[in-house]
């Protein structure tokens, strides 16, 4: 992307909005050179970029960062806001109190002059919600896969997004039984000759696959991670309503749905802000 990307705790997000991504996404379908390796990384992929090096390193190679996870969002304008500062107790003070105002903003950029738009990160946009966009508005001859689920999952989440958005679903596997089989996945996926891939094996697995496998995915010249797209398009899960998406609570809908998912929401809420600010106190600088 032309416009400047914004790192948090080493890895870089683009500052592009929904629309924004689908248009590049668009014009990357139409350019004959090249593909797009997209990620939608939310807060516990950047902890765990931290530690797993093969991540940090997947992250930084991508075309596209879209931040997924209103925690990024924050990360992004508090590391603007204290960069020229030098007080560690200053920064640690305006972290911690700047943090239960996320609840309360706009997920959204406005399109006029308020005062979201002075936000560093636009939107957050979530895998499922930008899977379901480019399938509403790619153009007409775009060919896409869907990889990954659970068995059944994605046959299903077919017929929806066909039916819903009349695009083309070229073909569906779940890979469950043959994830690390990477010569039956490609040869599976090279001959369907699809446009786009959609893969679904979670953070960050379905990332760390699609950079060993996507060179040798010929036709594809785009390429996401959606995480748990496939569920909510198909109904296997249940997203939560749009009261929940619109204050930031997704994950205390999830968290209501599947309580095993404590451990990971502890990372996203907890232990993601208090890293950045304490990075960001730490090395007196800007950490990335
Ligand atoms: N999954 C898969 N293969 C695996 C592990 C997970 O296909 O080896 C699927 C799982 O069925 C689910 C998705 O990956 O559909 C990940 O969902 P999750 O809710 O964990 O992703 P998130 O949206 O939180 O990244």
């Amino acid at each position: 992307m032309s416009k400047h990307r914004i790192k948090i705790l080493g890895v870089p997000f683009d500052p592009v909005t929904e629309d924004e991504a689908v248009t590049k996404i668009n014009e990357q379908l139409l350019n004959p050179a090249g593909r797009l390796f997209i990620a939608t990384p939310n807060p516990e992929m950047v902890l765990e970029a931290q530690k797993n090096t093969e991540l940090r390193e997947i992250l930084q190679g991508t075309n596209l960062n879209i931040p997924d996870g209103i925690g990024i969002l924050w990360a992004a304008d508090y590391l603007e806001t204290v960069k020229n500062l030098k007080s560690v107790i200053l920064k640690v003070l305006l972290g911690l109190f700047s943090l239960p105002l996320i609840f309360f903003r706009s997920k959204k950029t406005d399109s006029g002059t308020g005062p979201n738009n002075r936000r560093v990160l636009p939107e957050r946009v979530t895998g499922s919600d930008l899977m379901q966009s480019i399938c509403k508005k790619a153009i007409p001859s775009a060919r896409i896969f869907l990889l990954g689920a659970a068995p059944t999952v994605a046959a299903k989440a077919k017929v929806k997004l066909e039916k819903k958005y009349n695009c083309t679903i070229v073909g569906t596997d779940d890979g469950a039984a043959t994830p690390d089989n990477y010569y039956n996945l490609r040869e599976l996926i090279n001959s369907a000759e699809p446009d786009i891939l959609f893969v679904a094996f979670g953070a960050p697995k379905q990332e760390i696959w699609l950079a060993r496998n996507l060179a040798h995915l010929k036709s594809v010249k785009v390429a996401i991670g959606v995480g748990g797209a496939f569920d909510f398009v198909s109904g296997a899960v249940k997203r939560a309503p749009h009261i929940f998406q619109k204050l930031g609570l997704e994950w205390l809908w999830r968290l209501f749905l599947q309580p095993s998912r404590i451990r990971r929401i502890y990372r996203a809420t907890i232990k993601f802000p208090l890293t950045v600010i304490g990075a960001s106190g730490k090395s007196g600088k800007h950490p990335n």
